[in-house]
């Protein structure tokens, strides 16, 4: 049995992800303590509980310790079966998060479905939009198939969101080289609101992004959502693609805070990735090195920022995959290079 800390670097919730799916992939039982220890409020909230749950019914897993606010975990998994799964996390928790737990060993075992219900555009975490945006595409073109569709927004604090991934057989995960810098040939902008939320909220999240994007000499398309929702919520998102290649980066409104600071948000991480002439954005760096680590072949990108979060999903893939060789080039904080 694999022992980890879950004190370790970032200390939070990412370490208990990777492991779980980790552990469906290998077979592995882990007990994992100490989870969450860098965290104000230690211990598996009702998201982490979720992914713990959802990989034990993907898989028939025994587990001790799943309950709210445990700080210790033993999970031993059977081999992930194929099928149709609902799960709900029962608070505004991130469906993004429970998907990238389980895509792969779902996919592993032969595909299936995933009804996840609960935030789908919430602080922290990948949003749906950048799921299916950026992050999806990329790892369809290292071979999995799939797809991701939005039934219903769920923003926090209420949630009530859900989502559908439909997701096919794995074939083999190819390497993806992203060693050149990204220069997009078109930088799509998302500006949404929710239905309860007046029009011009919209329109001036993307009159910001589009001028600034326009100022810094990119070729920009906007795309204007509104949709109703459980709770009030507004997003701008920014995704640059030059052919198969993409990064992006969603910022979500807030109450008081202006319409033109959400898009500032988004635009000025964006600009920064070609700006310190990455590839990838810095969320990307580290939920692409889960899938590049069980890939045939040389994943290769650069990151406008080595994150803690890098570092640390690194780590807690070398506990599982001691064979693969992760290099990561740069210091925390500043532009690097993963291989
Ligand atoms: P915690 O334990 O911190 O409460 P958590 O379980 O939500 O947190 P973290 O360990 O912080 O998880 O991991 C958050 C994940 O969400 C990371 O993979 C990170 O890259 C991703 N993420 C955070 N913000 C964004 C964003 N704006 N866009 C895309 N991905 C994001």
């Amino acid at each position: 049995m694999l022992i980890l800390d879950g004190s370790y670097g970032e200390g939070g919730g990412q370490i208990l992800r990777t492991a779980l799916t980790l552990s469906l992939l290998t077979g592995r039982s882990f007990r994992l303590v100490n989870i969450r220890a860098g965290r104000p409020r230690p211990g598996l909230r009702p998201q982490h509980l979720a992914c713990v749950l959802g990989a034990a019914r993907l898989s028939g897993a025994e587990v001790e310790g799943a309950e709210k606010g445990s700080r210790e975990i033993v999970f031993r998994p059977r081999a992930p079966r194929p099928g149709a799964y609902t799960l709900e996390i029962g608070t505004a928790g991130a469906t993004s998060l429970l998907f990238q737990t389980l895509y792969l060993p779902l996919a592993q075992a032969g595909g299936g479905r995933l009804i996840l219900r609960g935030g789908t555009h919430v602080p922290q975490s990948p949003c749906f939009h950048y799921l299916a945006e950026v992050f999806w595409p990329l790892v369809e073109t290292m071979g999995l198939s799939g797809r991701l569709t939005l039934r219903k927004y769920g923003f926090y604090p209420r949630g009530g969101g859900e989502i559908l991934a439909e997701i096919g057989p794995a074939r083999e995960l190819r390497g993806l080289d992203l060693g050149a810098p990204l220069r997009p040939e078109v930088t799509r902008v998302f500006s949404f609101v929710t239905a309860d939320l007046p029009e011009h909220i919209r329109r001036r999240q993307a009159s910001r992004a589009e001028k600034l994007l326009r100022e810094a000499g990119l070729s920009v398309e906007v795309r204007l959502e509104k949709a109703p929702s459980a709770s009030p919520g507004t997003f701008v998102g920014v995704v640059g693609q030059e052919d198969f290649r993409r990064a992006g980066v969603f910022a979500l409104g807030a109450r008081g805070k202006p319409a033109e600071k959400v898009a500032e948000e988004a635009v000025g991480p964006y600009l920064q990735i070609m700006e310190r002439a990455s590839s990838v954005d810095q969320y990307l760096a580290d939920q692409l090195l889960l899938p590049a680590a069980l890939a045939k072949g040389l994943t290769r990108f650069r990151t406008p920022a080595v994150t803690r979060h890098l570092l640390t999903n690194a780590w807690v893939i070398r506990q599982f995959l001691p064979e693969v060789k992760i290099e990561i080039q740069g210091a925390e904080g500043e532009p690097g290079e993963v291989m």
